[in-house]
C-alpha cells in the first residue's frame, strides 16, 4: 500500500504569529476529522520551522518538511540552510526542485542530484518536484522532459535510497495559476513517472512510491484527483494557506 500523502507549501507566505495560529488549527482539525492514514506535511518557511515542530511533534499523523537546502555540508555560503541543520531541528523532508527554485534561482538537475544526495545522508525523506512548462506541454515533449527530470536527479540512487524519495509533479502552468491539470492529464504522467521507476527499479519498487500532484489542487478538485490510479495526494500552495480548504483537501481521499 502506497503512502497517502498531503503536504503544505507554505512559500514565502506568513509571518511567525500567522504561521503557528494556522498550524494550531491545522493541528486541532486533523485530530477531530481525519480518521484515514493519511499522511500530512506542512512546509513553512526556514523561520518557522523549530516552533511549528513544537505543535506538530505531538501529531502522529502530521511531519515537518523544509522548501529547500543547500547542496553543500557546511562552510561559507551566507544565507543558506543546510540538510543537517534541518534534520537537527526535528525536520523530517524536503521540498527540492520545486519549478519556482528552478526558475528563480537556476536549479539544475545536475544540482538537484546532490541535494537529494545529502538530504538522504541526513535522513531528510526528499519531495522532489518535476513538471513542464506550458511551451513544453504545447510542443508535446512533456514526457521526455519530466522523465529527463527525474532520470537525471533520482537515478544515480540505490533503490534503498529512491525508495524514501516522494515525487510531486507539478506541471508549471498549473501552479498558483488557477488552471489544474485534468484528471487525464495528471493520470497520464503519473502513470509515465511510475513506468519509468519500474523500468529501472523494477515494477515493486515503483508500486511503492508515492506520486502526488500539485498545481492549483483545491477542495473541489482533490476528490477527482485523488481518486486517479497513480496520483497518491498532492503538494498543496496556495490553498494550504487556509486551514479549512488544507483539511478538507486532506479528507479527500
Ligand atoms: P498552488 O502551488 O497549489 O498554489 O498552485 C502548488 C505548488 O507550487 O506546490
Amino acid at each position: 500500500m502506497r503512502q497517502k500523502i498531503v503536504a503544505g507549501n507554505w512559500k514565502m507566505n506568513n509571518t511567525l504569529d500567522e504561521g503557528l495560529k494556522l498550524t494550531s488549527e491545522i493541528v486541532n482539525m486533523v485530530n477531530d476529522e481525519v480518521n484515514t492514514d493519511v499522511r500530512v506535511i506542512l512546509a513553512p518557511p526556514f523561520v518557522h520551522l523549530t516552533q511549528v515542530r513544537g505543535l506538530v511533534k505531538d501529531s502522529e499523523k502530521i511531519s515537518l518538511s523544509a522548501q529547500n537546502c543547500n547542496e553543500n555540508d557546511e562552510g561559507a555560503f551566507t544565507g543558506e540552510i543546510s540538510a543537517e541543520m534541518l534534520a537537527s531541528v526535528g525536520v523530517q523532508y524536503v521540498i527540492l526542485g520545486h519549478s519556482e527554485r528552478r526558475e528563480y534561482f537556476d536549479e539544475t538537475n545536475e544540482q538537484l542530484a546532490k541535494k537529494i544526495d545529502i538530504a538522504l545522508a541526513n535522513n531528510l525523506k526528499p519531495i522532489f518536484c518535476c513538471g513542464e512548462s506550458l511551451e513544453v506541454r504545447e510542443n508535446g515533449l512533456f514526457k521526455e522532459f519530466v522523465s529527463n527530470q527525474i532520470s537525471d536527479s533520482l537515478f544515480h540512487l540505490g533503490e534503498e535510497d529512491l525508495k524514501k524519495v516522494v515525487i510531486a509533479y507539478e506541471p508549471i502552468w498549473a501552479i498558483g495559476t488557477g488552471k489544474t491539470a485534468s484528471t487525464e492529464q495528471a493520470q497520464e504522467m503519473h502513470a509515465v513517472i511510475r513506468e519509468l521507476l519500474a523500468e529501472r527499479y523494477g515494477a515493486d519498487v515503483a508500486e511503492n512510491i508515492s506520486i502526488l500532484y500539485g498545481g492549483s489542487c483545491k477542495p473541489s478538485n482533490a476528490p477527482e484527483l485523488f481518486a486517479c490510479k497513480d496520483v497518491d495526494g498532492g503538494l498543496i500552495g496556495g490553498a494550504s494557506l487556509k486551514s479549512r480548504d488544507f483539511l478538507d483537501i486532506i479528507k479527500s481521499f
